[in-house]
């Protein structure tokens, strides 16, 4: 009977997680999605703890040390997310992502020391757990310190090098592992592998720098789903291989958007280095000046434009402009003036960011243009204001070889009728490059916070 409800649970745990997963695909359910796949697991996590037994029949047993754990975990991740700024939201992503792989690790650390079963097929899912879970964790926590930007970028060839003399021998390692995993006596294969998977999770991500870092987050958050349903696997846990599999293949296809995003291959990101080795600072022109523009023309140029685009980026988030975003668009709109957003996928620094804030801001999904569509309308737009976003419009990415942007897909601001630059200093982005659509002659440049200069203007506008 406990198997029955257990396997019920799963199953009904498993559909959660799909039902949760289809919600987050689109802004208005992924709220309600999240609260469904999080009731699933909650679900999977009770099931496990009262209905699980062994082959002799006996349940889990140590219910205090797991309440406790639980009671302790649950604490602190509410507590993480509850105090967390907005704008360090990518950050804490990414470390819970490292936890997930800090997990899968542990998990097969364990089951190497309590199962004892030498068949190939299980060493080969427990050294592969082991291995991935161990790079995400490690890496992720390096990305973790690069968001933040406590860690530089770290470029050379000799660390490429390294790099896979480090891959290969972990390669090598695990399938000596699986046919003999006592071959350094005891446990010494198992730390051995432990170490070097740790070692290069750091080594992995510290050379992958500036505008790269998109795609190695969604990559380190596919590994933590593979390393999870890897340890499913060993636990011969359907609901935990389920959920794994769902993340490492929303994290893969997640990362295959940002490589297209990007304009690379994934190989090209993890050994090219991209931004990290080129030559930051990249698109100085010399002694170069900018025109600025008061909130009474900005206001003016607005409101008797018959379009207008709004490209958001990260400094929307650091803002917290969102709200005050949607009233300058609907009075702008109330004038007649036509609005769209131009989304570019990596704006911000998370996937999929602008699209969470604005959602959050109730702005209407079909005014959210994605980069190519945008760029076809562009020309004929009259005034496209440009908050808080600096990387993802840098002309240099289309102009400039040696640049560490160049090839990126752009937002074409430079191709509109007039720009106004919204930002509190001549600051780069995230890549550490200086953006000449500053300096373009159809640019004028509005700097302060953009809260600050988007509620002037709304209420120069309505005093227009
Ligand atoms: P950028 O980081 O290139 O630029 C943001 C700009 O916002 C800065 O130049 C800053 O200038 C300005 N800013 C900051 N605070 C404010 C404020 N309060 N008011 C007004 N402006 C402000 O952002 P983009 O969105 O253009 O590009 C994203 C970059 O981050 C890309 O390089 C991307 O590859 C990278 N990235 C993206 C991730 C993702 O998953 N989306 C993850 C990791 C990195 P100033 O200080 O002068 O105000």
């Amino acid at each position: 009977m406990s198997n029955f409800i257990l396997e019920i649970s799963y199953l009904i745990g498993a559909i959660l997680f799909i039902v949760g997963l289809k919600k987050l695909s689109h802004p208005d359910s992924a709220r309600q999605g999240n609260s469904i796949a999080a009731a699933g697991m909650i679900l999977a996590i009770i099931a496990t703890i009262f209905f699980h037994k062994d082959a002799s029949g006996h349940g889990i047993g140590n219910l205090i040390w797991i309440f406790a754990a639980l009671a302790v975990g649950t604490g602190i991740g509410y507590l993480m997310a509850k105090r967390v700024q907005m704008t360090a939201m990518p950050e804490l992503v990414s470390v819970f992502n490292g936890l997930g792989g800090a997990s899968a690790m542990t998990i097969a650390s364990v089951e190497y020391f309590t199962n004892g079963s030498t068949a190939y097929g299980f060493l080969s899912v427990l050294f592969l757990s082991l291995v991935i879970g161990a790079i995400s964790f490690t890496g992720s926590i390096v990305a973790y310190g690069k968001l933040a930007g406590k860690v530089k970028d770290i470029s050379s060839n000799a660390l490429t090098i390294l790099n896979w003399i480090l891959l290969a021998a972990i390669i090598i390692l695990i399938i000596v592992a699986v046919f003999n995993p006592t071959i350094l006596g005891g446990s010494g294969i198992l730390w051995l592998l432990l170490l070097l998977s740790l070692v290069y999770g750091v080594l992995f991500v510290f050379p992958i720098g500036g505008a790269d870092m998109p795609v190695v987050i969604s990559l380190l958050n596919s590994l933590t789903g593979v390393a999870a349903a890897f340890a499913g696997f060993l636990y011969h846990n359907q609901v935990m291989m389920v959920g794994g599999v769902f993340v490492g293949s929303a994290g893969l296809i997640l990362t295959i958007l940002m490589c297209k995003a990007m304009n690379r291959s994934l190989l090209n990101v993890i050994i090219g280095s991209f931004g990290g080795g080129a030559v930051a600072g990249g698109g100085e022109k010399g002694e170069q000046v900018v025109k600025e523009i008061g909130i009474t023309d900005a206001a003016i140029l607005c409101g008797y434009a018959s379009q207008v685009c709004i490209v958001p980026g990260y400094g929307l988030a650091v803002a917290q402009a969102q709200h005050i975003c949607n009233d300058f668009e609907k009075q702008l709109e109330s004038r007649g003036v036509e609005v769209f957003y131009a989304i570019h996928p990596v704006a911000g620094r998370m996937p999929g960011h602008m699209n969470v804030l604005l959602a959050e801001a109730d702005v209407p999904y079909p005014k959210l243009v994605e980069m190519d569509d945008a760029n076809d309308k562009l020309p004929n737009t009259d005034v496209v204001i440009v908050v808080g976003a600096n990387d993802v419009v840098n002309p240099a990415a289309e102009d400039e070889p040696s640049s560490p942007i160049y090839g990126m897909p752009i937002i074409q601001a430079h191709n509109a009728k007039n720009i106004i630059v919204m930002k509190r200093s001549m600051s780069k982005g995230y890549a550490g490059i200086q953006n000449q659509l500053f300096f373009d002659p159809k640019t004028r440049m509005l700097f302060g916070d953009a809260k600050d200069s988007l509620g002037k203007l709304v209420s120069e506008l309505k005093s227009m």
